[in-house]
């Protein structure tokens, strides 16, 4: 095992990378602690991990960062770093290293504040490991604002900092920061190489991992809570009927409140999971005392903390709102595949029936259309329609075809 084990089906990636953290590493060993990395080194302080989403950006960015704090005394004998066994390698993976901040943000942009405290933060020498590795996510979501403060950190690096910042393409970040950052490009896993990380890492059986790889197409964070969570199949197999179930106005206006509804239920099962804790924890380390008063100045931090929860309910609900749009789209080139006799492999073999039956009944013209509205959907969101007002406009516009 070695920290690039999650890694499917990048090995021109992962052989980049590898050799970064051989570079970094001999950098760290060596006595030049101080010393800029000069321009024929493999390793530089700003790389961008673009892909298509689940092509596995952060699960990159997360391995080269656990291989950079890699302290396995095999290096010495010649090992690369990226064990996966020691310490270093082991927490920087797990998410507890103190030199590995992995910024995932829950809302919607990262505004100008955060980024100020995360540069504050970059500027720190490493407290424990050999490096200091700042993975962002999202850095999609970056405002304008955000992405100049950031710039600066990019362009004028502390000696041992290494920002990772992660995006599904490069005009998604601003030009003059991708500019400064070493770009690596992953690609859309095959099937069979998801299907096989299923079986081999997460135990999943045979059928049920290449029915999981095949239905999401190469998503790996997909087809593995496809392959082991039973709600997310339930939520699956809802989504797939809606086609068949937008024959009148009424099917159409009540798939939409059921798409909103199961939406509206991941969020709150979400904030249950997570919200109390953090509560908890906040009160804990504000050194209130359960059930007693809570001591001045925390009803800030507080407000701050319910805001923050309250945002990313927000967020929960869009994306599993995304999910169901991707799946219905899935279901219509799956449609157009069948109607125009195209040899493309069918991702949603299990409802072959279903996927019969729309092809039968409509044109290409038709499917087509009717992916144009579910991207509309999307695009109506993202201007900040209200939810059930894009899903009904979407479901009609199914319906009409
Ligand atoms: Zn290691």
């Amino acid at each position: 095992m070695t920290v690039w084990d999650d890694l499917v089906g990048q090995d021109r990636v992962q052989e980049q990378l590898a050799a970064a953290a051989r570079d970094a590493d001999a950098l760290v060993t060596s006595v030049s602690d101080g010393k800029p990395l000069d321009q024929g080194s493999k390793m530089t302080h700003a790389w961008l991990f673009t892909g298509p989403p689940g092509s596995g950006r952060s699960t990159a960015a997360r391995a080269f960062a656990a291989a950079l704090q890699c302290t396995s005394p095999d290096r010495a004998l010649g090992g690369a770093p990226g064990c996966g066994f020691c310490d270093g390698c082991h927490t920087s993976l797990i998410g507890t290293h103190a030199d590995v901040q992995v910024i995932r943000t829950d809302l919607l942009s990262i505004g100008v504040k955060e980024t100020r405290d995360l540069v504050r933060r970059a500027q720190l020498s490493p407290a424990v490991g050999r490096w200091q590795v700042i993975v962002m996510e999202d850095a999609d979501r970056l405002t304008e604002g955000a992405g100049n403060v950031l710039l600066k950190a990019v362009e004028e690096p502390a000696p041992r900092t290494v920002w990772m910042l992660c995006a599904p393409s490069l005009e998604d970040v601003l030009p003059t920061i991708r500019s400064r950052c070493r770009h690596l490009t992953l690609s859309t896993p095959p099937v069979e190489a998801v299907a096989d990380v299923l079986i081999r890492r997460d135990g999943v059986d045979p059928e049920r991992a290449h029915a999981a790889a095949r239905a999401t197409q190469g998503h790996i964070g997909r087809a593995r809570r496809l392959a082991t969570d039973e709600r997310a199949r339930a939520r699956r197999a809802a989504v797939l009927k809606v086609p068949l179930r937008v024959a009148d106005v009424g099917g159409c206006l009540k798939a939409a409140q059921e798409l909103i509804d199961t939406a509206t239920d991941d969020a709150k099962q979400m904030a249950e999971e997570v919200d109390a804790k953090e509560t908890e924890d906040l009160k804990a380390a504000l050194g209130g005392v359960a059930g007693g008063r809570m001591p001045r100045g925390t009803a800030g931090a507080m407000k701050e903390l319910e805001d923050k929860q309250k945002r990313r309910k927000t967020r929960t609900q869009r994306d599993s709102l995304d999910l169901a749009l991707t799946e219905l789209t899935g279901f219509y080139r799956d449609v157009l595949a069948l109607q125009l006799g195209s040899k493309l492999a069918i991702a949603n073999v299990d409802v072959q029936d279903s996927l019969d039956r729309i092809a039968e009944s409509s044109t290409p013209a038709q499917t087509l259309r009717r992916i144009e509205s579910v991207i509309a959907c999307r695009e109506a969101m993202d201007r900040n329609v209200a939810p059930l007002l894009a899903v009904e406009a979407m479901t009609m516009a199914l319906r009409a075809g």
